[in-house]
């Protein structure tokens, strides 16, 4: 399995980081923030995205898919796309797309929305991945992901608190891609938007026994104190940890 990050940072945009957004092999996404689809593009693997997974429907984690549709249908390409996510993410990107003048009928693009319930328990889809999600604490419906393939499994939060829910979805994880809000000293202010600290980022990844963790959802307010979380972070997890920067790619 193949990760790049595509965008690695949080609510605020920053010079050196877009919204989030992580490529698995090079054909499934995880969110699609705004500025994936140039990436895709310097990439080369634009043509060849088929699932994408979105965590929730803020604006940070999944504005990018408006870009993205537009080119597939503006350059007329011809293929199959799956969007998975929470409850009413159909609608809520046919809405936008008709508020930007798109058309309904999208040429060649086939779309399947496949959207996830509103429930506690763990659900499965299977493509060429098999894919778990759960829903996680956020301020509205959120889901994590889980990604395997025949060797490997990736897991990403999304945005969330800290919860049992999510250290049992990404019990022995290759790869963790964990939401990295806060330093350490605004904990309860991080949990009370439904957020992480460096150290809970840590704790899921030492309680769900995952090889490797990588922060992100980089905040430019907090890029100062990058040195200070990823210190929290390593006292308390003892494998590998990356902080999270635009367009790192990894091996498993
Ligand atoms: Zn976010
Ligand atoms: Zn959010």
């Amino acid at each position: 399995m193949r990760l790049i990050l595509i965008g690695t940072s949080g609510s605020i945009i920053s010079k050196s980081r877009s919204y989030p957004a992580f490529l698995i092999n090079d054909d499934l996404l995880l969110d699609c923030g705004e500025g994936t689809t140039q990436k895709l593009q310097q990439l080369g693997v634009i043509d060849s995205i088929e699932i994408i997974c979105l965590t929730h429907l803020h604006n940070d984690h999944f504005m990018g898919i408006i870009s993205l549709i537009w080119y597939y249908w503006i350059s007329g390409i011809s293929k199959k796309l799956q969007i998975i996510g929470p409850p009413n993410t159909e609608n809520t990107i046919k809405l936008i797309l008709k508020l930007a003048h798109t058309p309904e009928k999208l040429g060649s693009l086939r779309i399947q929305y496949t959207e996830l319930e509103d429930s506690e328990k763990i659900q499965e889809i299977n493509t060429n991945y098999t894919i778990r999600s759960i829903k996680v604490e956020h301020i509205f419906p959120a889901y994590a992901y889980r990604i395997k393939d025949s060797k490997s499994v990736i897991t990403y939060t999304g945005d969330t608190k800290p919860n049992q829910k999510i250290i049992n979805l990404a019990k022995g994880s290759d790869i963790l891609i964990c939401e990295a809000t806060f330093p350490d000293k605004l904990q309860r202010f991080a949990h009370k938007h439904g957020h992480c600290t460096s150290s809970d980022a840590a704790t899921i990844a030492k309680k769900s026994n995952s090889k490797k963790l990588i922060l992100v959802h980089i905040s430019p307010v907090f890029e100062n104190q990058i040195p200070i979380m990823k210190q929290q972070a390593e006292n308390i997890f003892k494998n590998d940890i990356i902080i999270g920067k635009d367009l790192i790619k990894l091996e498993i």
